[in-house]
């Protein structure tokens, strides 16, 4: 074996532990509504704590998780600790707190998601609505019929979904009127360009205006600066995400960041709890 396939296989062996031995951590990126200017909802984002090589990024191992299957039981483990963790912000006072989770096309091949997810919502005691699951456009690239089935149950339950990195991947635009998704997420390389680039800005308008006529909620990623933002607003982008506003934190910091954005009202909330 070459140096590249004992890594790999060094990096699987590892992989495979890595739950049992609570190596994955979770970060969370605030997604601000520009309107109302405010912190709507976070999306979690996961990275692996490895004993030997430090933080690792999703790049790094997400590949391999999903050729091993891995996925699946890391999935089950994201949504269930990101979950519990947004209640727990809920119940703090950030009351209408959503969360965004990512999805890979190895949970639409498990028959048994769909009941998954709906245990987690039922033990961590997450109102579904507050639930957004993302998806990407490659996963309709198979099994077409039985991603639409899933998708559809997940709409049932109440959960909201997302199709994320729009524009990067499955580019046969007509699969847009059945999915059964509330948001588009605009993918980061429309964004880089779009105050120096007039095509890269004609691009993202383009797309802007067919989501909004499709009565999609448009989201924003990779907004980096204030022109890039005030292109996006100009838009009537509905939210943005971005290091503009906040790179992905780890838990205690994102929870900071948050209570600096808590509307007044919480306190009121909070005083009155302590009178009764
Ligand atoms: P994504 O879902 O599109 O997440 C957005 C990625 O863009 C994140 O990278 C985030 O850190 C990065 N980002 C956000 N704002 C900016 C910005 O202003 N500038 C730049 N340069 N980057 C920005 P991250 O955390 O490395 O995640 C990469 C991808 O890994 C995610 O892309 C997602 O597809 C996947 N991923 C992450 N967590 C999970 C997970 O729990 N499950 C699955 N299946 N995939 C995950
Ligand atoms: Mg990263
Ligand atoms: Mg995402
Ligand atoms: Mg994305």
């Amino acid at each position: 074996m070459n140096i590249a396939a004992v890594e790999k296989t060094n990096l699987e062996t590892g992989l495979r532990h890595a739950l049992a031995a609570n190596q994955f951590v979770l970060h969370y990126q605030p997604q601000l509504d520009i309107e109302r200017n405010k912190t709507v909802g976070v999306e979690a984002l996961v990275r692996w704590a490895h004993p030997e090589l430090g933080l690792l990024q999703p790049a790094q191992f997400i590949p391999l998780a999903e050729d091993t299957g891995l996925i699946v039981p890391i999935g089950e483990w994201v949504i269930k600790t990101a979950c519990s963790q947004v209640r727990a912000w809920q119940d703090a006072g950030l009351s209408s707190l959503r969360l965004a989770v990512n999805l890979s096309a190895a949970h639409f091949r498990d028959p048994g998601f769909v009941a998954i997810v709906k245990r987690i919502l039922l033990e961590t005691q997450l109102d579904p609505s507050f639930l957004q699951l993302e998806v990407t456009e490659n996963l309709l690239i198979q099994d077409t019929e039985r991603t639409m089935t899933t998708l559809k149950a997940l709409k049932d339950i109440g959960i909201q979904l997302a199709l994320d990195d729009f524009g990067t991947g499955y580019s046969c635009l007509g699969y847009l009127k059945h999915l059964p998704v509330n948001t588009l997420k605009i993918d980061r390389s429309f964004v880089n360009n779009v105050t120096t680039h007039p095509e890269d800005a004609a691009l993202a308008k383009a797309i802007i205006a067919m989501a909004q006529s499709l009565r999609l909620r448009v989201s924003v990623e990779g907004v980096e600066t204030e022109g890039q933002l005030a292109f996006f607003a100009d838009q009537h982008c509905e939210e943005i995400q971005g290091y503009h506003f906040s790179r992905p934190l780890p838990e205690e910091e994102c929870a900071k960041f948050l209570q600096q954005s808590r509307p007044p009202r919480a306190y009121g909330r909070i005083a009155a709890e302590h009178t009764m």
